[in-house]
């Protein structure tokens, strides 16, 4: 983000306010000035004196109107910096990035300097740093250094209603520091109105409303459910492209992740090239996690005279950031959410029907600037009858066995009585529990072994950290900690573009020699790159992605030194494969899996059904037995990054998890199925156009 340059800065600024056009006014000062119309900048003094009055405040206020890029920014003009550190803590590591490459513009100093953020594996902050935002994730690891944040005169828990994991589990941590700090600010803010429920949980803190500019927003919803809403939100948003005069502002498209993102990017390219000259310029802005961060900045550059910007954003855009200019939003009511299912131990990612509370913001986000039209690819009768009210909390439909190691390693050894604002199912706190102990992270008594305090210093998954840990034995920390910052990477490694998939897939298959399985072939893909000293020109030959890859190295370098720490040698072991894997092994064996008769696969503990996903290098092969890193339910259950093992490994490496009578023949023929989640509310059949019923005014 420190790509937007100050010409930017300027343009963004006349579009905020008008009014201050071609002024002699540096740009600096034209920031300092736009700061000004911000819908809090009117309660700033009465901010102040209401979190000088009382320790803990609950803040709400409408997305965009400061609270995020403000907030901290005047308490340390109030001189709250002299005591310590600002915490701001964001659920995305993109709104993070973002906001704090925005706030440092605001202040007139370099990012990491003064203003800086904190997201896992990249700190970019210094001595300097006074306002830290940072990754809800990332306070809660703070917390393991520095138990009583003594370095902080201020935390703003931000984006509370977002309720992740991590910030959940910062609501007790915070509220317990609290009670013997009672010089430590702690600010609740959020996008929502239901702040009581902040507020009965802190105490009866009270709650500071900035009142919000908000113009009406029509909304449109579908006449008939949407068959493909991708279809329908592109031909949605061409249509408001081709009949609504040029230049009265911006399309925002929810989806669902990067992969449809950048399919309605090739989708609607393709399109708009179709009608050529005919038709004003579509610009179009992907925004998306994973998206590099110098194409980031691009949905907040100005959009051009006569032309129409498209963002196609994931739920990033609901609330996280504030985008101006947003005229148009297009909702196709779906979002990617985990799940668990305690009883199997199974995450999945599915796509799911949003709330109605999500529905909501989505709208908002078209009336910020002026009145906005939202369009509903879904009908009036499936909001108000089929969408839940509000979004479960992540806490109550994830794996807590992270979060369990963390509370476990603070020295929070009752975690049935932690001060949870919804409690997690006690089933999926056992569950955590259980695989902690299977991982040796905690004894029978639940206490944590040192096994454990050393998982606990990685900031990754118990499994890999396991991993880390064990490949100790194998004498292959080396390859252990390569392959987890492979891993960490996510699916983005190998480079397959639509017009040269065979050369990739060849190039590929270079790595997969041997049938090795996909953790030796990412191995292999890291040292080979080393091997050429981290050549580019090695990356486009082979299809490889380069940023990927640098990033893999930064996370490696971190690993590296948390092994120093944890006192653990850098042992190399390249050419005992059975080593690795049995590394590999000590920490997936919970994942362990067996071919059946039809080539799928039956997991061993809580058998279910599961298959190699396409990608793996294993597809074709099928072996007997596997390790998987993690198990996703897309159209069906699918087993990524897969790796052969030996079925005796299992009850070497586990014993007290396996026995023989495991590893030998599991055979039933009872195929348990899926719990049949497969949410859509979109399953009719459609025609070609969209056609909305009349718009009802909220
Ligand atoms: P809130 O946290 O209340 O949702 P923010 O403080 O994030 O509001 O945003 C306030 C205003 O700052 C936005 O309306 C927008 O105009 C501006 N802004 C925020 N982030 C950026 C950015 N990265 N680039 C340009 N402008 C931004
Ligand atoms: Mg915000």
């Amino acid at each position: 983000m420190d790509g937007v340059n100050v010409e930017q800065e300027e343009l963004l600024c006349s579009v905020h306010t008008p009014t201050a056009s071609s002024s002699a006014k540096t740009a600096f000062e034209k920031i300092q000035s736009d700061r000004k119309t911000l819908p809090v900048y009117p309660y700033r003094e009465e901010l102040l004196r209401a979190i000088n009055d009382h320790q803990i405040l609950v803040i709400v206020g409408e997305t965009g109107s400061g609270k995020t890029t403000q907030i901290p920014q005047y308490l340390h003009e109030a001189g709250y910096t002299s005591r310590g550190k600002i915490a701001c803590t964001q659920p995305r590591r993109v709104a993070a990035m973002s906001v704090a490459a925005r706030v440092s513009q605001e202040m007139g100093v370099k990012l990491g300097h003064e203003v800086g953020y904190s997201i896992r594996f990249e700190d970019c902050t210094s001595e300097k740093t006074i306002l830290k935002y940072m990754t809800d994730g990332m306070l809660l690891r703070e917390f393991l250094g520095e138990p009583d944040l003594a370095s902080y005169s201020v935390v703003m828990v931000d984006e509370a209603h977002e309720r992740t994991l991590s910030t959940d589990i910062l609501f007790g941590l915070v509220k317990d520091i609290a009670r013997f700090r009672p010089d430590l600010k702690l600010l609740i803010s959020s996008a929502t109105l239901d702040a009581e429920k902040f507020s009965d949980y802190f105490d009866s803190a009270p709650i500071f409303k900035i009142p919000g500019r908000r113009f009406p927003v029509e909304i449109h919803y579908t006449k008939a459910p949407e068959a493909d809403y991708l279809d329908a939100a592109i031909v949605t948003a061409l249509q408001i492209h081709v009949t609504q005069p040029p230049g009265d502002g911006d399309i925002l498209i929810f989806l669902t992740g990067q992969e449809e993102i950048e399919t309605a990017k090739e989708i609607l390219k393709h399109r708009t090239s179709e009608l050529g000259t005919k038709i004003a310029e579509l610009i179009i802005c992907p925004i998306y996690a994973n998206l590099p961060t110098e194409l980031q900045s691009k949905i907040f550059e100005p959009t051009p005279e006569g032309a129409r910007k498209v963002i196609l954003a994931t739920n990033i855009a609901e609330t996280s950031l504030t985008i101006d200019g947003i005229k148009y939003v297009i909702d196709p009511g779906f979002v990617k959410m985990k799940s668990y299912n305690p009883r199997t131990g199974m995450e999945s990612l599915l796509v799911t029907p949003i709330s109605k509370a999500s529905a909501n913001q989505r709208a908002g986000r078209s009336g910020r600037t002026g009145p906005g039209k939202c369009f509903r690819l879904y009908t009036a009768y499936n909001y108000y009858n089929d969408l839940d009210d509000n979004t479960v909390p992540e806490i109550q439909r994830t794996n807590l066995a992270n979060v369990v190691l963390s509370l476990k390693s603070l020295g929070i050894n009752d975690l049935l009585n932690f001060d949870f604002m919804d409690p997690p199912p006690s089933e999926a706190l056992l569950k955590a529990l259980e695989l902690l102990y299977a991982l040796s992270a905690l004894n029978k008594h639940g206490e944590l072994t040192k096994v454990g305090r050393r998982m606990a210093e990685f900031p990754l998954d118990p499994m890999l950290s396991k991993m880390i840990v064990a490949s100790e034995k194998y004498q292959c920390s080396d390859e252990a900690i390569s392959i987890a910052a492979m891993l960490s990477i996510g699916n983005s490694i190998f480079y397959r573009p639509k017009d040269k998939q065979v050369h990739a897939d060849n190039a590929h298959l270079n790595f997969h020699m041997g049938n090795v399985g996909d953790h030796m072939a990412l191995l292999k893909v890291y040292n080979s790159w080393k091997d050429t000293n981290f050549s580019t020109q090695w990356c486009y030959e082979n299809y490889i992605q380069v940023r990927s890859m640098k990033r893999a190295r930064d996370i490696r370098d971190q690993l590296e030194g948390l092994l120093e720490r944890v006192e653990i040698e850098i042992t190399t072991n390249p050419n005992d494969l059975d080593a690795i894997k049995k590394a590999i092994t000590s920490g997936f064996f919970p994942h362990s899996a067996k071919l059946q008769k039809n080539g799928s696969y039956r997991t061993v503990k809580h058998p279910q059904t599961a298959h190699i996903h396409p990608s793996s290098g294993l597809a074709q092969v099928l072996p007997r037995w596997v390790v998987y890193h993690g198990l996703v339910l897309t159209t069906k259950e699918y087993m990524h990054q897969v790796t052969q093992l030996k079925p005796e490994w299992l009850v070497e490496i586990a014993p007290h998890y396996y026995h023989l009578k495991d590893v030998e023949d599991l055979a039933s023929n009872k195929m348990p199925r899926g719990d049949g989640r497969s949410a859509k509310i979109n399953n009719v059949v459609k025609d070609g156009s969209v056609s909305f019923q009349d718009g009802n005014e909220v």
